[in-house]
């Protein structure tokens, strides 16, 4: 054995020492300790340019754990993704060793494969079945590829002619994601041309309102080119009726594309798969495996129901050096992406599910669904809450002032920045266009249990006395 080795050992064995101590750490300690940007810069030494010790080195390294936010904590409740499976962390480590690139066959041969069980499974439970698809760098990458396939099918020519003057429109309701936003205008499409369709009670698109305005754009010589649906929306958790969205996109053969990156997972769920009825009607999916399965960011994949289509899109240029006529071209999966290098993030997903098979992956989905219920009760059982939505895995609620005097909206920013700079727990919140300022609790976290659900709701009652104190406290001054 060389020092190189001996010194690679040293490296490895201190990272899973110290990993396991870190993950060990999330049953006492508190998801956060707040510093203020200013202060958290002050207590390192971050900048580069003498060298380090090893063991200089994990002092550091130490240090930055303790100061980072714990998304493997099971009070990180903020984000739609959290918390860490135990086989999806082992798989991204030794993805990482292994360092594929998927470009090519030659390069990543069980990977590549890998990655096309996973679609070909994905695929066959939502009814895709010719169904191809690529994983791509997260849920917004995958909404633009929806978008620049589906210009790809209502203009053939676009790669050498581009839109030629034409006005073409997509449609997505008010509450879609905001990538739908940067698709529009990445693609040269133009903000503009996107078109918001109003939502109902639960957030979910108004299929009527859809059809009025692509009979409003087709009178005004636009050429209506795709709807975006959303399959669980990243605020209220709504689910667009596909059915009715999948008959109005058929009669005006539009693209239909639907974002499932928060709401695909309960595919794996026969118990709640009805939520995606409707769904194979799509041309175009979204699907993010890293927020309900916790397997990491990102695990996200795009998936096609018309073979050929993603090569259509994608193709061209690199068959000098990389994508070589050879006997396994047909193999190669870089032609299918936007990217050329690419990680292997298909092991990490495909290793939970070979681990838990289908009926342990339908647990995982089955437990967040019924964890967001224990959250919706604890709400509705205070009378200091009130619950403004509950759809899927997001509860949406504010905390009611103790005097009517209060501005509600001030109350919850308040409470909210108090529940962040304390640290137990994470939780996000809204601020609509309106000024309305909401809590947005989501479960997506397979660490957090009802007992964590618990404690949560003791922190936020802490946190409403210690607020109520400022606000009740005779003022002084006057
Ligand atoms: C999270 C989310 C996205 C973005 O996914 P990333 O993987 O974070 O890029 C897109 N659409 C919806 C509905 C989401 O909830």
């Amino acid at each position: 054995m060389n020092s190189n080795d001996n010194s690679l050992h040293k490296w490895i064995d201190t990272t899973t020492e110290t990993l396991k101590d870190y993950l060990a750490e999330n049953e006492t300690g508190p998801v956060v300790k707040y510093l203020a940007p200013l202060c958290l810069k002050e207590s390192f030494k971050l900048s580069l340019g003498k060298s380090l010790s090893f063991d200089e080195c994990w002092i550091l390294l130490k240090e930055i754990l303790d100061k980072s936010v714990r998304t493997s904590h099971p009070m990180f409740m903020n984000q739609l993704f959290g918390g860490i499976q135990p086989e999806a962390l082992s798989a991204e480590i030794l993805a990482t060793a292994l360092n594929p690139t998927m470009a090519t066959f030659e390069v990543a041969p069980v990977m590549t494969l890998i990655e096309k069980e996973l679609v070909r499974k994905i695929c066959d439970i939502i009814g895709f079945k010719l169904g191809e698809g690529i994983m791509v760098t997260g849920g917004s990458n995958a909404n633009l590829v929806g978008l620049l396939c589906a210009r790809q099918f209502k203009i053939p020519d676009i790669k050498k002619r581009g839109y030629a003057g034409k006005n073409y429109t997509v449609y997505v309701s008010a509450d879609a994601h905001y990538s739908y936003e940067k698709a529009a205008h990445i693609s040269g499409l133009g903000l503009d041309q996107l078109k918001f369709v109003n939502v109902d009670e639960h957030g979910a698109m108004d299929p009527t309102h859809l059809r009025e305005l692509i009979l409003q754009d087709k009178a005004r010589g636009n050429l209506p080119m795709m709807i975006g649906a959303t399959a669980g929306t990243t605020v209220r958790g709504a689910f667009d009726p596909l059915t009715e969205i999948g008959k109005i996109a058929r009669e005006h053969n539009l693209w239909l594309h639907v974002d499932a990156a928060w709401g695909g997972g309960v595919a794996l769920s026969e118990k709640y798969r009805h939520y995606l009825t409707g769904i194979h009607l799509a041309d175009s999916i979204t699907f993010d495996a890293h927020k309900t399965f916790s397997t990491g960011l990102v695990t996200s994949f795009f998936l096609c129901k018309h073979p050929g289509m993603l090569k259509q899109m994608n193709q061209g240029g690199g068959h000098e050096y990389i994508f070589h006529d050879y006997d396994n071209s047909d193999w190669d999966t870089g032609t299918y992406s936007l990217q050329c290098g690419r990680r292997a993030d298909a092991l990490k997903f495909w290793l939970l599910w070979k681990s838990r098979g289908d009926k342990g992956m339908e647990l995982i989905i089955n437990h967040l669904i019924e964890l967001s219920h224990y959250v919706k009760e604890k709400i509705q059982t205070s009378n200091r809450f009130e619950l403004l939505s509950s759809n899927y895995l997001n509860n949406c609620f504010q905390v009611i002032p103790p005097v009517n005097s209060i501005d509600i909206n001030q109350y919850n920013l308040e409470l909210r920045t108090k529940l962040v700079t304390d640290g137990k727990a994470l939780v996000n919140y809204v601020q609509k266009p309106d000024g309305q300022i909401f809590f947005r609790h989501v479960c997506a976290n397979n660490l957090t249990e009802e007992k964590d659900i618990d404690r949560l709701f003791e922190e936020l009652n802490f946190c409403i006395s210690e607020i109520d104190k400022i606000y009740i406290r005779p003022s002084e001054e006057n």
